[in-house]
């Protein structure tokens, strides 16, 4: 289906996602790049939306704060584009799709998505949301079926595509709900209930929007359990399927990824992340799934299952370097290529180089990232 874009990705991708801490001045762009090149690494997955913030020029959405002492002119992406040619490496943007904040206080800029547009936010059962990371919730979400909510991310992603052509990817990260507690918001319940309209006979209805107006909200929602989680799965997905349209339209070379969760079942159940049918569907064109377990076996066994599920379509598994050390990340390494992934990135740079500041992590992987006889 779309052989140009999978024909672009590395034979091997050797990756390594950067966070935006990263991405806040001219010279720690040109270190992530230096060393991701001096060890062996062919691609960059590079954090520039963060919390509904920018890291690049963006018409919608306020640049990201700690960008506050750079230079107004100052493009994270655009500079990190710049560099990555030279060294010849591979620049994905990672963006960050329905998670927009984690702060206890509210975003400095009035043109934040959560303050210019509170009613887009995303509400549990209880209609409550939280600003910070506590429980299976990482902070504040926007609402997935709120078609205003698409079509802003539609703008702010397209935006991406069509500034920075020489981008080779676009990597969609917190495309899901927080977890199958959420989105219980008012339009959520009002788009569900006109979703199971045509299903439902006169007289149960006028039964359920009885209780829904009275004592329980939640009559729908309740009354049709798999529906309700079928109902939200389609929401991502639809949303999914429109970016990749959008994007292939604006730039049919574009890569287009998710990180996702490395259990395909678990990821559709527990976070209404449909992924492989999004692959399947070559809605997307490559998977990395985050497979960030401590233990190599069952890193592999991720890999072996992701590999199978996705026939023939290429995956790059994401292995938690953050929480290991490099003998383990080496081991995991290796473990992926004899599944036959198409890759692996390391999560993260900036964990495993404590910001820029060390090389002996890279520098000990190095042999197994550049593929030495004994692999
Ligand atoms: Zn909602």
């Amino acid at each position: 289906m779309h052989a140009s874009a999978r024909h672009r990705l590395p034979d091997e991708v050797r990756a390594l996602w950067v966070v935006r801490t990263s991405m806040v001045s001219p010279s720690s762009i040109e270190r992530a790049v230096a060393l991701a090149a001096r060890y062996g690494f062919n691609a960059l997955f590079a954090q520039v939306r963060g919390r509904g913030d920018a890291y690049y020029r963006s018409s919608y959405e306020p640049r990201a704060e700690p960008l506050t002492s750079q230079p107004a002119d100052f493009d994270p992406l655009g500079y990190l584009l710049r560099c990555a040619a030279d060294a010849g490496l591979q620049v994905h943007a990672w963006l960050n799709v329905f998670y927009v904040w984690s702060q206890p206080q509210p975003p400095r800029s009035r043109q934040h998505v959560i303050s210019r547009r509170p009613q887009w936010i995303a509400r549990d059962a209880q209609n409550r949301y939280q600003m910070t990371t506590a429980g299976k919730v990482e902070g504040v979400y926007l609402c997935p079926s709120n078609p205003n909510v698409r079509t802003h991310l539609l703008k702010v992603f397209a935006e991406v595509a069509e500034r920075y052509p020489a981008l080779d990817g676009l990597h969609l990260d917190y495309v899901r709900y927080p977890y199958e507690g959420y989105c219980y918001c008012a339009g959520c319940r009002a788009r569900f209930r006109q979703a199971m309209l045509e299903r439902v006979p006169d007289t149960r209805r006028a039964q359920l929007d009885r209780q829904a107006t009275g004592r329980n909200p939640l009559a729908w929602t309740q009354a049709f359990p798999a529906e309700w989680s079928d109902w939200r799965r389609e929401q991502v997905s639809a949303f999914v399927r429109a970016f990749s349209r959008q994007s292939r339209r604006i730039n049919p070379n574009l890569i287009l990824s998710a990180a996702v969760w490395p259990a395909p079942q678990l990821a559709a159940r527990n976070k209404l992340q449909d992924w492989l049918h999004w692959l399947r569907s070559d809605w997307l064109d490559t998977v990395l799934p985050m497979a960030y377990d401590k233990d190599t076996a069952v890193v592999q066994a991720h890999a072996a299952r992701v590999v199978e599920a996705a026939q023939g379509r290429p995956v790059i598994v994401g292995v938690g370097a953050w929480q290991i050390r490099p003998d383990s990340a080496i081991n995991k390494i290796r473990a992926i290529r004899r599944q036959g992934a198409r890759g692996f990135s390391l999560f993260s740079y900036d964990a495993i180089t404590q910001n820029g500041g060390s090389e002996t992590y890279l520098q000990q992987v190095a042999k197994a990232v550049n593929r030495d006889p004994f692999g």
